[in-house]
């Protein structure tokens, strides 16, 4: 008899923990996985997903008044906010069910609890009070919303958690912040109908994006009436006399009146309480957990993958360094997550794609580098009589000619980066680039067709 009840046992089961689990038991391993809240953790329930289905919400304005141009008259349109949400809830729903039975055909063990950490090989079950013994644990808690509470009535803002299940679409909106989140549900609330502003504390939206990405995107969503408040803070909020409404008071003594405020001013890593000092698990500065490049954490039998560890907050990374934690210490198969090239979207309206480094990133590590960039009006626009612009930024190391990032704000840019992390992951340099055969007519093929340096 093994002195462990298991061989594994996951605490989350969100993107990273479920792929964990799931590889680990395919190898044999005899796993337990704990959930608090609800399977799929934050991508299916309340990330990724659902937002995705928002997304999909917000963009029909654009189709009904782009229809015109091309002989379409369309009638009179209304959005029913309840039926956006019955639906996307039972989607989320199959989705959950989907995930809770992959798991259990695999043979995992699931247990709908919280688990916290009591040393090294014992986790407890909350739930039920058991002390499971493990040879090894995974920590895939992932992440929470930051709350800044640091301003009177900060209380009544809500987070990206709460979002997905308002009552009813709000009328006018100010969201906090200028990162992903904020910039994403800025475009839904306003492609919905919403009058939303975002107010945040830096010149530009989206930090760490590439400066023409952000110029692009804040030119675009100007256009669209998306309010930008730069280089502001909200320093107090308030109910309004209507008991219902919200007054915001930014840092520059403007009041605004909404019926929803969004704090999206980032995530932090699920460890309080978790019980990882009594085991002895070191943290890094920020609170993620500290782990190598097997996700190993100083305590030999305790891993970590994903949000929690604040490496690249995205869902494909956090399955990934499951799938790899999976193989390396189940499957015989010992690999590392290799997170240098990591293509992202961010799912805006015009929607960003991007990979690999910046211009400004790029100029600082190689020095000499070639920009290639194009700025035009999408085809459809020359029917739908729309004004918004594409955006395609290459950039290339010019010593060896390898193409270190591309950058593309416009329709379908998550659907085009993903191929173009292709080749820039296999190191393609531009002359790759360039002896690719276009296909046309379509906005990607100047990916391939831009020849002249514009710097
Ligand atoms: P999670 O998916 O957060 O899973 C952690 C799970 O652990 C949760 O289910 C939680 O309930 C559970 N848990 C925590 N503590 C315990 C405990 N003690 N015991 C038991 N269970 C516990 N990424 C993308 O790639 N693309 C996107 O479009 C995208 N959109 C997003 C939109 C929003 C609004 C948000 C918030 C995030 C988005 N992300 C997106 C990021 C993505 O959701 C995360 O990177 C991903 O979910 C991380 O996976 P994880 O396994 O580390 O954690
Ligand atoms: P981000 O880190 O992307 O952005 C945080 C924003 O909040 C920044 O604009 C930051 O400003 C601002 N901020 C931070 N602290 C404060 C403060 N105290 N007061 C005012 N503003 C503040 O976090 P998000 O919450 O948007 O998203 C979390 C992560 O989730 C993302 O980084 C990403 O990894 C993941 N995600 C991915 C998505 C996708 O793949 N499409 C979609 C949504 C989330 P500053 O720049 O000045 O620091």
């Amino acid at each position: 008899m093994s002195e462990f009840d298991f061989d594994l046992f996951v605490i989350g089961g969100g993107s990273g923990g479920v792929r964990a689990a799931r590889i680990a038991a395919n190898h044999g391993a005899r796993v337990m996985l704990a959930e608090e809240f609800r399977y799929g953790g934050t991508c299916v329930i309340r990330g990724c997903v659902p937002k995705k289905l928002f997304v999909y919400a917000s963009r029909f304005p654009d189709a009904f008044s782009d229809a015109a141009g091309f002989g379409w008259q369309v009638g009179d349109s209304s959005f029913h906010w309840p039926t956006l949400i019955r639906n996307k809830d039972a989607e989320i729903a199959r989705l959950e069910g989907i995930y809770a039975g992959n798991l259990e055909a695999a043979g995992v063990s699931l247990v709908r609890s919280r688990a916290v950490i009591e040393d090294a090989h014992t986790v407890r079950v909350l739930a039920t009070g058991a002390r499971i013994r493990a040879a090894t644990i995974l920590v895939a808690t992932g992440a929470a919303p930051v709350r800044d509470r640091t301003f009177p009535g900060s209380e009544l803002a809500i987070t990206s958690n709460e979002i997905f299940d308002l009552p009813a679409l709000p009328q006018r909106a100010l969201v906090i912040g200028a990162g992903y989140i904020a910039v994403e549900f800025a475009g839904v609330l306003a492609g919905l109908g919403a009058l939303t502003s975002l107010v945040y504390r830096g010149d530009k939206v989206l930090r760490g994006f590439d400066d023409d990405v952000r110029t692009a995107l804040e030119q675009a969503y100007g256009a669209r009436g998306i309010g930008l408040l730069a280089g502001r803070t909200v320093s107090r909020l308030a109910r309004a006399q209507d008991g219902a409404a919200i007054e915001a008071t930014l840092s520059d003594g403007t009041v605004t009146t909404v019926d929803v405020v969004l704090s999206a001013i980032g995530r932090k890593p699920n460890v309080e309480g978790l019980g990882l000092e009594a085991a002895g698990v070191a943290l890094k500065a920020n609170g993620a957990i500290a782990v190598d490049g097997f996700s190993r954490t100083n305590v030999p039998s305790i891993y970590a993958v994903g949000d929690v560890t604040d490496r690249a907050n995205l869902t494909p990374v956090a399955i990934r360094e499951g799938h790899a934690f999976a193989d390396t210490v189940f499957g015989g198969k010992s690999w590392q997550v290799d997170h240098t090239v990591i293509p992202t979207a961010v799912f805006s309206t015009p929607e960003i794609g991007t990979v690999g480094l910046t211009e400004t990133q790029a100029r600082e590590r190689y020095g000499d580098v070639a920009i290639f960039r194009t700025s035009f009006r999408a085809m459809k626009a020359t029917l739908s009589g729309g004004s918004e612009r594409v955006l395609m930024k290459i950039v290339v190391d010019r010593a060896s000619d390898r193409v270190l990032g591309v950058h593309i704000v416009g329709e379908a840019a998550g659907e085009m980066i993903q191929l173009a992390g292709i080749a820039v992951t296999m190191g393609a340099t531009k002359a790759d680039f360039d002896r690719t055969i276009a296909v046309h007519p379509s906005a990607a093929e100047e990916l391939v067709t831009l020849r002249a340096p514009v710097a």
